[in-house]
């Protein structure tokens, strides 16, 4: 089964994927890690798409859709994932279905994350990571036990650069005008579900796995 996460930035679509592939055995393939990690290593892709994600702008089409299509091939037999903030305009979306109907694993569910901009700013102030095993924190939310520190690692949590307001505000943006589309998109094709992300993570869950089942 294939399932793609959309909402704004900071609905908790990445906290989901990882209970959904840790709990159902999904594959979790995130656009904004696999593209950070390139960043991280400096490869081709990383040093095209660094400014435009540093000023919140989105990452230019073909760069990502072919980046995902190589991710999705190489992951090996893996046929049930997560697309997590893929595809985000209505260019990818064309795209990435008809290469994943040549492959014979079409999308079948569409998880949108309905969300407060009260509730996104929050949680994109709050949140905190760890740069080693990547673990999602959030200050108020979902703090770890001890301040500033993961739980399982025991290293310092960091805040992503682009978490900041005004890069939030630019993000925030780029959603409405760029992203939103997909809900009509999606939706004409029977395969949008709606929820609301303003929930707690428990509850989104449930819901979640409950249409899942
Ligand atoms: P968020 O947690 O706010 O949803 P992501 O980690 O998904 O953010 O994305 C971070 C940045 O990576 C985006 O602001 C954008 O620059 C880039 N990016 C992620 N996914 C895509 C995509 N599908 N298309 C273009 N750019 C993307
Ligand atoms: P996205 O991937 O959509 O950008 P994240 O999953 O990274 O969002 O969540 C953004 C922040 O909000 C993180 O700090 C996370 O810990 C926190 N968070 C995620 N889901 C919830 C929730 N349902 N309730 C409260 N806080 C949440
Ligand atoms: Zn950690």
């Amino acid at each position: 089964m294939r399932i793609v996460l959309l909402g704004p930035p900071g609905a908790g679509k990445g906290t989901q994927a990882v209970m959904l592939s840790e709990k159902l055995g999904f594959l979790h393939l995130s656009t904004g890690d696999i593209l950070r990690e390139n960043v991280k290593r400096g490869t081709d892709i990383g040093k095209k798409a660094k400014a435009f994600m540093e000023k919140g702008e989105l990452v230019p089409d073909d760069i990502v859709i072919q980046m995902m299509l190589d991710t999705i091939k190489s992951s090996g037999k893996k046929n049930d994932f997560i697309l997590d903030g893929f595809p985000r305009t209505v260019y990818q979306a064309k795209k990435i279905d008809a290469e994943l109907k040549k492959l014979k694993l079409a999308v079948d569910i569409v998880f949108y994350f309905k969300t407060s901009i009260s509730t996104v700013i929050k949680r994109l102030t709050g949140r905190r990571l760890c740069p080693k095993c990547g673990a999602n924190y959030h200050i108020v939310n979902m703090p770890p036990k001890k301040q500033g520190i993961c739980d399982k690692c025991g290293v310092e949590l960091y805040q992503r650069k682009d978490d900041s307001e005004e890069t939030i505000e630019k993000r925030l943006e780029v959603y409405e005008n760029q992203t939103k589309e997909l809900i009509d998109y999606y939706s004409a094709q029977g395969i949008l579900k709606e929820l609301s992300g303003d929930l707690d993570a428990k509850e989104v869950y449930k819901q979640l796995a409950a249409i899942l089942a």
